[in-house]
């Protein structure tokens, strides 16, 4: 319930889907929360996106607790459009106490609990689901502020046609780097650079067994087993058809491994390799956005915070972490995955504030 600007049982940081999630669960509950989010309008992080980004799985498979996600308005995999219509209706539709826009300072330790600066609120506990998407992460590569053409992380690419009739390094081999490359290969040159041999799922493999995949896991770690081998072999690409559609211009048929440096025009390789490039697309993945964490102390070199199975910061009891990936519950950073780890969570805050 929306509660006054004094000392709130929960606050939630971030109402993309991991905080919608949480929200759902506790208006469940007699605790007095609200959901402080940056964005001025719903849907997190799928308000950005470039605008033919689809989900890897149909929408039966996308749904948050309560409420499945109708079918996609054009039928196959929900766009991202289908995405933010679902989310703002399902805020909506069970009335979650968002407040926005509101982007959150710092967390403090004070007497009653944490102190949400920038926020106006102090919470006995709180659930930081502030997601990746506003920590794109992009390597260190020498010559880097060299290089004089356009350079953008995934996160900001938004449309092909921006790069047509240019030679572009789409740089990145997971979901991101593959559907990037799949449409800027019709309108641009490209060059692809991988760390290591892409790896793509078998056509019939898509979110869903992602996600049965890491249900396995998730059990397997449970019961003190070792992780079972990945069905339908490991790999991170989703076939999805815009992918398996260049596949058959043969967009994807090699990759390069990573250049050495960058100068003014071209990227260089150790061999001596040297490639003019116009732009670069940085499909290099993100990081979790934890800088209001920073006063507390409890990050590691990695920017990871030591988490029990519920999610709980083991070094500071009020803190949960919600939907950052596997390693704050298994498949927690998608939308199939993020409601059993919110289910957690919100049960490991009720037990906390009995
Ligand atoms: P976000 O959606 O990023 O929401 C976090 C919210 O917190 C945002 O509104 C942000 O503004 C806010 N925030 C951040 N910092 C602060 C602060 N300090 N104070 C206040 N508010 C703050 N998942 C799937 O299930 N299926 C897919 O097909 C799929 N495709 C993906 C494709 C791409 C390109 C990417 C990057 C991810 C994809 N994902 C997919 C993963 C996942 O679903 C999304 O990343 C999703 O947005 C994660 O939701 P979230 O709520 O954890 O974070």
């Amino acid at each position: 319930a929306e509660a006054d600007a004094g000392v709130l049982d929960v606050a939630v940081i971030g109402g993309g889907q991991a905080g919608l999630a949480a929200g759902y669960f506790l208006r469940r509950t007699a605790l007095r929360f609200a959901i402080l989010d940056e964005g001025a309008a719903p849907g997190g992080a799928w308000r950005q996106g470039w605008e033919s980004l689809t989900l890897f799985s149909p929408a039966a498979w996308s749904s948050l607790p309560g409420w499945a996600m109708p079918p996609a308005a054009e039928g196959g995999n929900p766009s991202r459009d289908d995405v933010l219509a679902y989310l703002a209706a399902y805020e909506a539709r069970y009335a979650l106490p968002v407040r926005r826009p509101v982007r959150v300072g710092a967390l403090r330790r004070v007497a009653e609990g944490l102190r949400l600066e920038g926020a106006g609120v102090t919470a006995r506990a709180v659930i930081s689901a502030t997601g990746t998407w506003s920590h794109p992460f992009i390597p260190d590569i020498p010559g880097r502020d060299s290089f004089r053409g356009v350079q953008m992380h995934s996160a900001q690419y938004r449309r092909p046609q921006d790069f047509a009739g240019q030679h572009v390094l789409v740089v990145g081999g997971g979901n991101s780097g593959a559907q990037i490359l799949a449409e800027l290969s019709r309108h641009a040159t490209v060059t692809w650079v991988t760390e290591r041999p892409p790896v793509f799922l078998p056509d019939d493999v898509d979110g869903r067994v992602l996600f049965e995949r890491a249900t396995a896991r998730w059990q397997a770690q449970l019961e003190g087993r070792p992780p079972p081998e990945a069905l339908g072999g490991l790999g991170n690409i989703v076939a999805v058809p815009a992918v398996r559609e260049a596949r058959t211009r043969g967009v994807f048929a090699h990759s390069l491994r990573p250049f050495a440096r960058l100068e003014a025009e071209a990227a260089i390789w150790a061999d001596g390799k040297r490639i003019p490039a116009d732009a670069i697309i940085w499909c290099t993945g993100f990081r979790p956005a934890l800088g209001h964490l920073a006063p507390l102390g409890l990050q590691d070199p990695e920017g990871h915070v030591a988490v029990g199975p519920e999610g709980q910061a083991l070094a500071e009891p009020r803190l949960w972490l919600l939907g950052y990936g596997d390693w704050t519950g298994m498949a927690s950073a998608t939308l199939a995955g993020v409601t059993r780890a919110a289910r957690g969570v919100v049960q490991g805050v009720v037990r906390a504030l009995a």
